[in-house]
């Protein structure tokens, strides 16, 4: 039997790259759905190619648009965000892959995992901002959870050759992003389109600005505590410039697991989709002789003060990583439109995890809540 697919969020980075791997194994994979916010075209594309059942444009403006596009296929067209909900929950879907960016994916990942499905993971912010009740749903549903994200997919692999045995520290690589070897002073200075440039991966704008500013890395650790259920300080953020070593694992004994690969995040989606088997994906392979080294530091935390951030929001608990993330995803938004500076996006979500209104155990409402409350005063900040 086909594994049936509903990718949420397809023409992004995530969602491109999981139509890559389909593409090259037909055999074992069909799209069932396929979702976009605005990108018609692409998505019109997308569905002829892989002859989508079901085809979400989540921009209701653009559904005529749309339609009109596909009135001669065999894909049905819906429009927004409460018709994904209701598709991901179908019985002719098996696995949600979670490609949206930040805090919209949220609501369709809820969706998919009360009805117990399987969802691969990429959209880190849904488990940053709503952590304790993601993972409460997932288990009360029997539903699963499979790390997209390279490093979390790299710290699932390792711990399945862990044996039952308790890990005792993550190992949490970091490529350093474009701006780990320059000096503040430029850092403080570098447009959007120098953050852009990614040294290894392939990622889409929102999470490569992340990767510049280390939020991600932030983003990550607390991925990793409600993924694996560590504490934040037993995750060791350790700066890894080839990003060969998608992550490591460590045990009582001092022993320690890693999972290598060339920086292609079609590694770590092909694994996703077709766990526990694994498929080529068309990627490079590692060549150990050429590579000759590979390098390891401590990460500079004064020069990327958001991966401090995190560690206090996820120390703090409650609403407060959802309020980081919330900031963020403002002050990102305005950096690409280079309405603030680099150290502005810090600043914006230092200033909001300041100003919050902190709630310990927050109900689903209180999320949402503080996700648009937050962002009105990160809003106001660059006003
Ligand atoms: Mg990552």
């Amino acid at each position: 039997m086909k594994r049936r697919i509903a990718i949420l969020g397809s023409t992004g980075s995530i969602g491109t790259q999981t139509l890559d791997v389909i593409r090259q194994h037909r055999d074992l994979f069909e799209v069932e759905l396929i979702s976009a916010l605005r990108s018609t075209e692409l998505l019109c594309e997308q569905a002829r190619e892989f002859d989508a059942a079901n085809v979400v444009i989540c921009d209701e403006s653009k559904y005529g648009q749309t339609a009109e596009n596909l009135k001669d296929s065999d894909s049905k067209v819906w429009a927004g965000i409460d018709s994904l909900c209701s598709l991901v929950r179908s019985e002719s879907v098996d696995i949600v892959v979670g490609a949206m960016v930040g805090f919209s994916g949220l609501r369709p990942t809820l969706a998919a995992l009360e009805a117990g499905k399987i969802v691969a993971l990429a959209n880190k912010e849904t488990l940053v901002a709503a952590g304790s009740i993601v993972t409460e749903t997932m288990r009360r549903h029997n539903a699963v959870i499979l790390p997209v994200d390279s490093e979390h997919s790299a710290i699932f692999q390792c711990l399945l050759a862990a044996q039952g045995n308790e890990i005792t520290k993550i190992h949490l690589t970091a490529s350093g992003g474009p701006f780990r070897e320059w000096d503040r002073k430029d850092i403080a200075a570098a447009r959007a389109s120098q953050a852009l440039k990614h040294p290894n991966w392939d990622m889409g704008a929102k999470v490569t600005i992340d990767s510049a500013t280390m939020m991600n890395k932030g983003f990550e650790v607390i991925e990793a505590k409600w993924l694996f259920d560590v504490k934040p300080s037993d995750i060791n953020v350790v700066v890894h410039p080839e990003s060969v070593v998608h992550s490591m694992v460590e045990f009582s004994d001092g022993a320690v697991i890693a999972q290598m690969g060339c920086p292609d995040m079609r590694e770590p989606i092909g694994f996703a989709l077709s766990f526990p088997s694994r498929v080529s994906v068309g990627n490079r392979k590692l060549d150990f002789a050429s590579l000759g080294a590979l390098h390891f530091s401590a990460p500079d935390f004064k020069k990327f003060p958001c991966l401090r951030l995190a560690f206090e929001a996820i120390e703090r608990g409650g609403n407060a990583p959802c309020a980081l993330n919330a900031a963020n995803e403002v002050a990102v938004a305005a950096y690409l439109k280079d309405a603030i500076s680099f150290y502005d996006i810090a600043k914006i979500n230092e200033k909001c995890l300041a100003g919050l209104n902190f709630v310990k155990n927050p109900t689903l409402e209180d999320i949402f809540e503080t996700n648009l409350e937050i962002a009105r005063i990160a809003n106001g900040c660059i006003n």
